[in-house]
């Protein structure tokens, strides 16, 4: 899991495979630069047309078969990528059927109720790909390291996550979680970029300053939530995303052997071709 490996045509098995985090993760140990899976930029240059190609009909294939559905979550540190990689994975598919739903600070309403009451509200709907812009894992991230939660509820919110996922892959949504991990010395550099050029000022919050202080407890927390919650039905794959363009490539190439694997069929066809055939002759 999780070395450097030359390019998916030579993995022993998968993307999936080499990214998958088991209760072993050491995130620490994962090289946030690294590119598992692929030779290098142009390489991943070259293959987004057809993985493009393979996305769109998949998930045609998906929503014309109407029963499953995939649901993408994407958490990671702030300036990890979340947004950037949305808009790279949502071109390549088809927006009509793809929700995007980003969970920031619950309102008084959420907060009064269970915390996977609003997850619950934005998840795919049959035939649909829905993409979590952060999520439920907040509940067991930020809330652990500010202290929101006493600690001793940890262990039943893992619980009640793993049951809540085995419930949806049960009702025929597959869920894929990936973490985009960047290094702390990424951060800096993206924080001082947004500095450096006025148009990105609108991104920049100091309290991303103040969290920056909290990496070692958010690293910790992610890395106890990732283990604790990687199932067979759920995995978490952490994805090396010093590298925007590994970290998209990636993330869309893990999406298609998702997709690949549900293998989504068109429904058996009702229709009685002749005739209609018939019909539109027979028209003007
Ligand atoms: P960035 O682009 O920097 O990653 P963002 O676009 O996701 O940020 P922000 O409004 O800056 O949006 O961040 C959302 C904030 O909401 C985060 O600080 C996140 O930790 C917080 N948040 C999300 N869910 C919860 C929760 N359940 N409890 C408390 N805070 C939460």
């Amino acid at each position: 899991m999780l070395g450097a490996v030359p390019s998916v045509a030579s993995l022993p098995t998968s993307l999936r495979d080499a990214l998958r985090a088991g209760a072993d993760l050491e995130l620490a140990a994962v090289d946030t630069r690294s590119t598992p899976g692929i030779g290098g930029k142009a390489e991943a240059a070259a293959a987004r047309g057809g993985i493009a190609e393979r996305l769109d009909e998949l998930q045609e294939r998906l929503f014309a078969e109407g029963t499953r559905s995939l649901l993408l979550i994407l958490q990671g540190m702030d300036t990890s990528g979340k947004g950037g990689t949305i808009r790279h994975v949502v071109t390549a598919l088809n927006p009509a059927w793809v929700d995007v739903a980003a969970f920031k600070k619950p309102t008084d309403e959420e907060l009064a109720h269970h915390f996977l009451w609003r997850i619950e509200r934005r998840l795919p709907g049959p035939g649909g790909v829905t993409v979590f812009d952060r999520s439920h894992y907040e509940d067991v991230l930020v809330v652990r390291v500010h202290g929101l939660v006493p600690p001793e509820a940890l262990p039943t919110r893992y619980d009640e996550i793993d049951a809540f996922e085995r419930r949806l892959t049960e009702a025929g949504t597959t869920v894929v979680k990936c973490m985009l991990h960047i290094s702390r010395s990424e951060q800096k550099e993206r924080l001082l970029a947004r500095l450096d050029d006025p148009t990105k000022h609108w991104k920049f919050r100091e309290g991303d300053i103040d969290e920056r202080a909290r990496w070692d407890a958010y690293q910790e927390a992610y890395a106890d939530a990732i283990r604790r919650c990687s199932t067979d039905v759920a995995p978490w794959y952490v994805v090396p995303a010093d590298r925007k363009w590994y970290r998209n490539w990636a993330i869309a190439q893990l999406l298609l052997e998702t997709l690949e694997d549900m293998d989504p069929r068109y429904p058996p066809s009702t229709l009685d071709v002749p005739r209609l055939r018939k019909r539109l002759a027979d028209e003007r």
